[in-house]
């Protein structure tokens, strides 16, 4: 159980900013009185000067019992145990985690999901193992406005095994649909991949009927998570999807780099090789063989020595996410994209909305238009209200359910609303 009393260095009560109308801040503490996990946001680390942190999407806030964690970590498992922790746990950390990750956050049975590597790095060794079992299928199907990471590892993979990539160009302020998908793929189609929740827009695409018109054509989804672990229910067995990854410091709190996430369903795991072959991804890896054959089940999607200690602080993360629950979580974050909405288009004039209005189809993040947002995020950061940027003239406020406020959410719009002028 975790511990839901409020740490002794919780952070400050938010600033009341000078000019916010009454009605919006008596709107917003209506929210925040309401809220069922309100009291979840103590459990965050302070941050110096922060009035609103509208970025948990591109990097999750540490918990405070992480510090401990990580403390705890040195003194015992690293100084005390030394070499020995490799079988007191360190091995077995990348299934054990995926396990928890699966069962908390994706709707995955145990076997199914490891964690290692980046998020890029997966993509390339699952997209690659992918397109090889289904040989003479010479097309890969993906969108124009997917990360640039995963267009460019398909990029590598298509010029590598003399592939053809077919791009679907979505409307940009929403996302694909399951009829562009339809006309996308054929009898010539190895692999679709999509990510589930969209990087920009926010667009939820709708997984099981994509999934189902891509398994009638015979081809392999692969579905990035990148943007919904976390905020957004999965129920990957239940849905049928093939292989999934994702990342684990956005919606999950694991800190700067931690190591990413890959699902590979259990009927695939005989059919599917992944290409870095590496010693720990290997049958017996202090065998030190001469010849590389790779460990049963999930565990053959390693390929070296697993990132320990980066996969520390999304423990407690996912801890308090088992403790909410998703449903509770994916509640919260449909409220504060709602209400974020709900004051751009009150007070903040000449400013678009280019996210679904449907909170059915809409992510844990609004993305919001104006010919202005570059100077603003950079002078709004100086503000201590931390928004991203994403070209041409996109202003991405995410709102990661368990450590962001209603009031912080109308403090940090008030502040872009100064700065538009
Ligand atoms: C954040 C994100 C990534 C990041 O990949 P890394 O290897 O962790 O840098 C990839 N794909 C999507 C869709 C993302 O949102």
């Amino acid at each position: 159980m975790t511990d839901l009393a409020p740490s002794a260095d919780r952070p400050a009560e938010l600033p009341d900013l000078p000019d916010l109308p009454a009605g919006l801040l008596d709107r917003a503490a209506a929210l925040d009185a309401a809220d069922p996990l309100a009291r979840y946001r103590d459990l965050f680390a302070p941050s110096e000067g922060l009035i609103a942190y509208l970025d948990g999407n591109s990097l999750g806030r540490p918990l405070t019992a992480t510090r401990e964690r990580l403390a705890s970590f040195v003194d015992g498992p690293w100084a005390a145990r030394l070499i020995r922790s490799w079988d007191e746990g360190w091995m077995d950390a990348p299934t054990e985690l995926g396990d928890t990750l699966g069962r908390v956050a994706l709707g995955a049975a145990a076997g199914q999901t490891v964690v290692a590597d980046s998020t890029t790095v997966l993509l390339y060794k699952l997209a690659r193992a992918a397109v090889d079992a289904r040989p003479g299928r010479r097309v890969i199907v993906a969108d124009t406005e997917n990360f640039p990471t995963d267009r460019f590892v398909l990029q590598g993979i298509a010029a590598e095994r003399g592939l053809e990539l077919r791009w679907i160009t979505p409307d940009a302020e929403s996302g694909v649909t399951p009829e562009e998908v339809a006309a996308a793929v054929g009898p010539d189609t190895a692999l679709v991949l999509l990510s589930h929740v969209a990087y920009k827009s926010g667009y939820i695409a709708d997984l099981p009927a994509i999934t189902r018109i891509v398994h009638d054509a015979g081809a392999l989804v692969l579905w990035d998570l990148c943007h919904s672990a976390g905020s957004v229910p999965l129920d990957l067995d239940a849905d049928g999807v093939d292989i999934a990854v994702g990342c684990t410091y956005k919606y999950l709190n694991g800190g700067p780099g931690s190591p990413a996430f890959a699902y590979l369903a259990a009927g695939l795991q005989d059919e599917v090789r992944q290409p870095v072959q590496g010693w720990m991804g290997a049958a017996d890896p202090f065998a030190m063989g001469p010849d590389y054959e790779p460990a049963a089940g999930i565990r053959q999607l390693i390929s070296g020595t697993p990132p320990v200690i980066g996969m520390l602080p999304m423990r407690d993360m996912l801890a308090l996410i088992s403790e909410a629950g998703m449903p509770a979580v994916r509640a919260k974050s449909q409220a504060l994209t709602g209400f974020a909405i709900e004051v751009v288009d009150e007070y903040l004039a000449g400013v678009r909305v280019a996210s679904p209005r449907d909170p059915e189809r809409r992510g844990s993040h609004v993305m919001l238009d104006h010919p202005d947002f570059k100077r603003v995020v950079a002078e709004a950061w100086a503000r201590g209200v931390v928004p991203d940027f994403r070209p041409p003239q996109g202003l991405r406020v995410g709102l990661s359910p368990l450590s962001t406020s209603f009031t912080e959410v109308a403090n940090g719009l008030w502040v872009i609303r100064d700065l538009l002028g």
